[in-house]
């Protein structure tokens, strides 16, 4: 299995940021996406970062970097996790909003299992924090037409660690305790996801 870690957006990409401007998208997810490609590559694991580097890039390239690693393997031997940091508002102004979640696409897809076990790690890690839901379809996870989950081939997820507009949100998720957090939620969920398949 060759795992496949996502972050979000550049460090060129508007907005993306508090309403400060001390936190950015790109730079937190881009700290949790090497965490997690190193933690996993202790344990044996193909990970790898699908962006290595600090500027954006587009979609499209990013779909192609993933399907080109489906073609190489079988798309049943890859898997897709993109991080990102959630937000309540367009960046003007600072709400109250927390919690995690997982999206896929529309429809059940081998995503969906992805989705299910970064849940269940999330119940472990984030205990006492809102994870958010959406049953409407029969399992915990929200679903959007997201391009990186609609147009790559294998199972895709995107997970939306807190909200970069709540200073409560971002004390824990710059917190050492916060971030250790969400890193082992994603190693662990990865893990227990491919022991299931
Ligand atoms: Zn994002």
């Amino acid at each position: 299995m060759r795992i496949l870690i996502d972050n979000g957006h550049g460090i060129d990409t508007p907005g993306k940021r508090s309403p400060d401007g001390m936190f950015r998208e790109y730079e937190y997810t881009r700290l949790i996406a090497r965490a997690v490609v190193l933690h996993l590559q202790y344990r044996g694991y193909d990970a790898r970062l699908l962006v290595p580097e600090a500027k954006d890039i587009p979609l499209s390239e990013r779909v192609r970097r993933v399907n080109g690693h489906c073609r190489e393997l079988g798309k049943q031997n890859v898997l897709l996790v993109s991080i990102h940091v959630n937000a309540a508002g367009k960046g003007d102004r600072w709400y109250d909003a927390m919690g995690w979640c997982a999206y896929t696409s529309r429809g059940q897809t081998a995503g969906d299992k992805l989705a299910d076990a970064l849940y269940a790690a999330a119940e472990r890690h984030l205990e006492g924090h809102k994870i958010r839901k959406d049953y409407s379809d029969g399992d915990p996870d929200w679903e959007s037409d997201f391009t990186i989950l609609k147009k790559t081939a294998c199972a895709a997820c995107l997970t939306e660690n807190g909200f970069q507009d709540s200073a409560l949100s971002l004390r824990y998720l710059e917190s050492d305790e916060g971030k250790v957090a969400i890193c082992n939620l994603h190693v662990e969920g990865i893990c227990n996801y491919i022991s299931q398949l």
